[in-house]
């Protein structure tokens, strides 16, 4: 199964692709992680968007197309996948459906700008294999401290305060069309973030009936 997981930002997609992840048994992709992967390894690709990325600004199209395509290719996709922040915009949608990628679903997550806010304050990143963490919804065994390698959790820096306005704003702007996108291609389907995570996951595995 190919799974497209829309929504804006801190609307749980990432925590909700690892729980389809588990149950598909498909590779669930971010491009948001691979991006943050390259500036830990310090990569041309991070270099260039690292900028973009501080200020909660999308990276370039040609750069995440350029990404998924190098990402698809490889052997775990063959038998579907999971994308969990991509596309984000109506290029990078054309440049997938152009790739003759066919997708089966897409799953959009919808949580209130307001409640957006309040949990992306809580959102915590290990600084050393990036695993995501939250000061309340999904807290690791020892505060501060990575269960997958004792790294340090941090707060990113495009999850300040200030950054989650302008990141808000842009989903409306360039990713919440592709709402339309897909309800044209009969592939969307619809649910409301709960508060609990597993509730949730239940309807998101309803959606993928
Ligand atoms: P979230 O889902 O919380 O917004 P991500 O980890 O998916 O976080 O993305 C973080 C940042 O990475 C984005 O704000 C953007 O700068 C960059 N990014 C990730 N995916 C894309 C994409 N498909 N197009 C453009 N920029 C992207
Ligand atoms: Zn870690």
């Amino acid at each position: 199964m190919k799974i497209i997981l829309l929504g804006a930002p801190g609307a749980g997609k990432g925590t909700q692709a690892e729980k389809i992840c588990e149950k598909f048994n498909i590779p669930a992709i971010s491009t948001g992680n691979i991006i943050r992967e390259a500036l830990r390894s310090g990569t041309e690709m991070g270099l260039k968007a690292k900028s973009y990325m501080d200020e909660g600004k999308l990276v370039p199209d040609e750069v995440v197309i350029g990404i998924i395509k190098e990402r698809l290719a490889k052997e775990d996709c063959a038998g579907g996948f999971i994308l969990d922040g991509f596309p984000r915009t109506i290029p990078q949608a054309e440049a997938l459906d152009k790739m003759g990628i066919v997708i089966d679903k897409v799953v959009d997550i919808e949580v209130a700008d307001d409640k957006i806010a309040a949990r992306m304050s809580g959102r915590r990143v290990c600084e050393k294999c990036g695993a995501s963490y939250h000061l309340e919804f999904k807290k690791p065994s020892v505060d501060g401290v990575c269960d997958a390698c004792s790294g340090t959790l941090v707060q990113r820096k495009d999850d300040h305060p200030d950054t989650v306005l302008s990141r808000l704003e842009i989903y409306h702007k360039e990713t919440e069309p592709l709402k339309s996108y897909y309800e044209a291609q009969n592939k969307l389907v619809i649910v409301e973030g709960q508060d609990e995570v597993a509730d949730t996951t239940r309807l998101v595995f309803e959606a993928l009936e």
